[in-house]
């Protein structure tokens, strides 16, 4: 039920979990986050609380400088450590948190299941992970746009990708998404009170808009992957709102 991401100049695990408490209040039922460091990827995830989650990346640390995070509330599937989000493509190149949901999940489902694509979890999300993964060619942000075409629902996705050290792309429709601008780098969030104390500068996405982000850049794209222009905004504006 709600997303935070980072890709910057300092460890992401604690800022993950950090903003995760931010966002407990939104309810939840499990966490999870998944790290990288150059060409690896680390999955933590665990039913229950936040602290839980932060038990387990205590005793088996994720480390890297990026990142993504999610607090779920389940839709489609039990609250397991199994359905836990992230959800990683077959290769596990690609992880990907989800709000929302997936409508026509069960169709596409069966499409990638007669590719020969075996599910892992029972959550619409994971039909995300697949899809993405189906369209990559290198290039993770035109991988996105082509998968989310194919969706009917609503999503607020973020997405990472082993060959893409420190590159988050992710995209909104009908599930709030704020990227943040700060001096240690770029946060992603579904609530910019989860990103105080950390940026100093938010911007919202609209619907139907796919952003990318690294420690030293952002941008906010349309459907069709022209650059759009979105205001910068103080996150003081925000703030206690
Ligand atoms: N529909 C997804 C699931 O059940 C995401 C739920 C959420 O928004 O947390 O896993």
């Amino acid at each position: 039920c709600g997303i935070i991401g980072f890709s910057g100049r300092r460890e992401a695990a604690p800022i993950l979990i950090d903003g995760l408490k931010r966002l407990e209040y939104r309810g939840y039922d499990s966490s999870g986050l998944v790290t990288g460091t150059g060409g690896s990827l680390h999955l933590r995830k665990k039913a229950g609380r936040i602290a839980e989650l932060a038990k387990e990346v205590a005793a088996r640390p994720a480390p890297g400088t990026f990142g993504i995070s999610h607090t779920r509330w389940a839709t489609h599937g039990g609250a397991t450590d199994r359905n836990a989000h992230p959800h990683f493509d077959t290769a596990g190149d690609i992880a990907v948190v989800h709000n929302g949901v997936i409508e026509n999940h069960h169709t596409l489902r069966n499409q990638l299941q007669a590719d020969g694509v075996e599910f892992r979890s029972e959550t619409d999300t994971e039909v995300l992970a697949h899809l993405i993964s189906h369209y990559y060619e290198g290039d993770l942000l035109a991988a996105v746009k082509h998968a989310l075409a194919l969706v009917k629902g609503t999503y607020g996705c973020a997405v990472v990708c082993r060959h893409d050290p420190g590159v988050i792309v992710g995209a909104r429709l009908g599930s709030p998404l704020v990227i943040g601008i700060g001096p240690d780098g770029h946060y992603l969030a579904s609530d910019a009170n989860a990103l105080a104390g950390y940026a100093t500068q938010v911007v919202y996405l609209n619907d139907r808009q796919i952003f990318q982000l690294d420690q030293d850049s952002w941008v906010i794209r349309n459907q069709d992957l022209d650059t759009v222009d979105a205001p910068l905004q103080d996150i003081e504006h925000f703030l206690g709102g």
